[in-house]
C-alpha cells in the first residue's frame, strides 16, 4: 500500500470512530521512517564495530547509553553483555517485549561496503575476521530506533515495552553459558514477565519490502550428536583377529539414516540427521581401534526429536553390538523448536499487511536452521517473522545465504523490519493482550 493510500483509509477510520486507535499507528509509523538515517548509521556503526558471542561489550554499551538517555530504566551484564530496559506507557494495559540479538560471526566479509568491517580477532585459537553475517546489527538498530519512538509516545501508550539485547544467540563459545536460556535464567521475564514477544529476523533469499509468516513450527530444534565406536586394532590383512570400527561406522551411518527415511513420519513434520564429521585410522593397512562420529539433529516438533534421540542411540549401540564392538554416544540439546504462536499470529497478521502492503506478506516455508528465541517462546506466547533484505532486480536463488561472507543487506527491508515491529508493538498494546 503506498502511504498515501494508507493516509486515505487512515482519514476515512478517522471518520468511522477509531480516531485516536489509529492516529497513533499512523503517527507512529512516520516518526520511525523519519529515523530512516539515524537507524542505518547506528547499523553501519556495529556493522563496522562488530563482535562475537558473550563479547558485545561496545555494541551493548552503545545499547545502553541510548536507552538511558531516553529515560527507560536500563539492566546491563544480562547473560554477561545483554542489556534490558522497561518503557512504561502513560495508560494501562499489557506487556510486551520485543527482541533483538547482537553478536556477530567468524566469517570474513567478502562485500564491498564502505561501513566494512575489517579487523581480525581470535575464535578458538585461530586468527579470523568477523563479520555481520546474519544481520543481527539492522536488529539491534531496529529495536534501538522502535525504543526511541515508542518513548517518544510515552504518554499514550496503553502499557509497558520491555526492549531485550541478547548476546550470543549464535551460541555462547564452547563450554560456556549465554543466549537466551542465560537471559531467561537470570530473570529477564521477571517484574514485569511479558504477555507476548516479538522479533524480527532479516533473511537473505526474500526480496527487500516482503514480510514472510509461519504460524506454529517454523523453524527446526537443533541438537548435537557424538559417537565414538571402539574396536580392537589389528593388521589391515588380518582383519579376523580384530574388530573393525570402520565398517561399523558405515553401517551406523547407514543406519542413521534409516530413522528420518524408514522409521519417523515424515508426513507429519519433516526432520533431518546428519552426521558430518567422522574420523579414524592412521594408515592404510592398520584397522584403527577407534572411529569418532558427529552430527546434528533438526526436527519441528519435541516429541518427534526426543524420539528421534533414542532411536539414534539404539540404532548405534545395536549395530556396534552386532559388530562385536562397542559404542558411546552423547547428544547435546541445542536449541528447541521455533513455534509462533497461531493466535497471537492471527491477530496481528492484519497489522503485518497494513505496513507492507497485503501482497507482499506470504507465508514462509519451513527453516531447518535454529533460533533460540524458542525459549523466550516456550515461556510466553511469540511471533518471530522474516524480513527480506535481497535487493529486487536480484534472483533470490542467487542471493548469498545468512552466515556466508557474501551475505548483503538491501536497506529498504530494514526499515520495513522497523516499521512492522514498531506497528506490532502498537497494535497488540491497543487490543489490550
Ligand atoms: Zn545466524
Ligand atoms: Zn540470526
Amino acid at each position: 500500500m503506498s502511504r498515501a493510500m494508507y493516509a486515505v483509509i487512515v482519514i476515512l477510520m478517522l471518520a468511522a470512530g477509531n480516531a485516536p486507535a489509529q492516529d497513533l499507528a499512523l503517527q507512529v509509523d512516520q516518526q520511525v521512517t523519519e529515523l530512516q538515517g539515524q537507524i542505518l548509521s547506528w547499523r553501519h556503526d556495529i556493522h563496522e564495530h562488530r563482535e562475537l558471542s558473550n563479547r558485545e561489550t561496545r555494541t551493548a554499551a552503545l545499547v545502553a547509553e541510548h536507552l538511558r538517555d531516553l529515560g527507560m530504566e536500563v539492566r546491563t551484564g544480562v547473560a554477561h553483555t545483554g542489556v534490558v530496559a522497561i518503557l512504561r506507557g502513560g495508560k494501562p494495559g499489557p506487556v510486551t517485549a520485543l527482541r533483538a540479538e547482537m553478536d556477530a560471526l567468524p566469517v570474513t566479509e567478502a562485500v564491498d561496503v564502505p561501513f566494512k568491517s575489517t579487523a581480525t580477532t581470535e575464535y578458538l585459537g585461530k586468527k579470523v575476521g568477523v563479520m555481520h553475517a546474519c544481520g543481527h546489527d539492522a536488529h539491534t538498530a531496529i529495536v534501538m530506533d522502535v525504543a526511541e519512538v515508542l518513548s517518544g509516545f510515552r504518554d499514550d501508550l496503553p502499557g509497558t515495552v520491555k526492549f531485550i539485547f541478547q548476546p550470543a544467540e549464535e551460541g555462547p563459545p564452547p563450554g560456556k553459558e549465554g543466549g537466551a536460556i542465560l537471559m531467561l535464567k537470570e530473570q529477564v521475564f521477571e517484574s514485569p514477565k511479558p504477555d507476548a514477544i516479538f522479533a524480527l529476523h532479516v533473511i537473505s533469499g526474500v526480496h527487500a519490502g516482503k514480510i514472510t509468516y509461519r504460524p506454529g513450527p517454523l523453524m527446526a530444534s537443533a541438537d548435537w550428536f557424538y559417537i565414538t565406536v571402539k574396536g580392537a586394532q589389528t593388521h589391515g590383512a588380518w582383519p579376523w583377529r580384530g574388530i573393525d570400527p570402520v565398517i561399523t561406522s558405515a553401517q551406523i551411518i547407514s543406519g542413521l539414516q534409516n530413522i528420518v527415511a524408514r522409521q519417523i513420519d515424515v508426513s507429519k513434520q519433516p526432520a533431518v540427521v546428519t552426521v558430518a564429521t567422522i574420523n579414524g585410522g592412521s594408515r592404510k593397512n592398520i584397522i584403527p581401534d577407534i572411529v569418532e562420529m558427529s552430527g546434528t539433529i533438526r526436527t519441528f516438533d519435541e516429541e518427534m526429536r526426543a524420539d528421534i534421540h533414542r532411536r539414534v542411540e539404539h540404532i548405534t549401540k545395536t549395530i556396534a553390538a552386532a559388530n562385536n564392538a562397542e559404542a558411546e554416544v552423547t547428544i547435546e540439546e541445542a536449541t528447541a523448536v521455533t513455534i509462533d504462536d497461531a493466535a497471537l499470529t492471527e491477530q496481528l497478521l492484519p497489522t503485518l499487511r497494513r505496513v507492507a502492503g497485503a501482497s507482499n506478506v506470504s507465508v514462509q516455508q519451513r527453516v531447518m536452521v535454529a533460533e533460540d528465541f524458542s525459549y523466550f517462546q516456550q515461556q510466553v506466547p511469540g511471533l518471530f517473522y522474516f524480513v527480506g533484505i535481497t535487493p529486487s532486480d536480484q534472483d533470490p536463488a542467487e542471493a548469498e545465504p545468512n552466515h556466508s561472507p557474501g551475505f548483503y543487506v538491501d536497506e529498504t527491508g530494514i526499515m520495513l523490519g522497523a516499521r512492522s515491529l514498531a506497528a506490532l508493538v502498537i497494535d497488540v498494546l491497543q487490543a489490550g493482550k
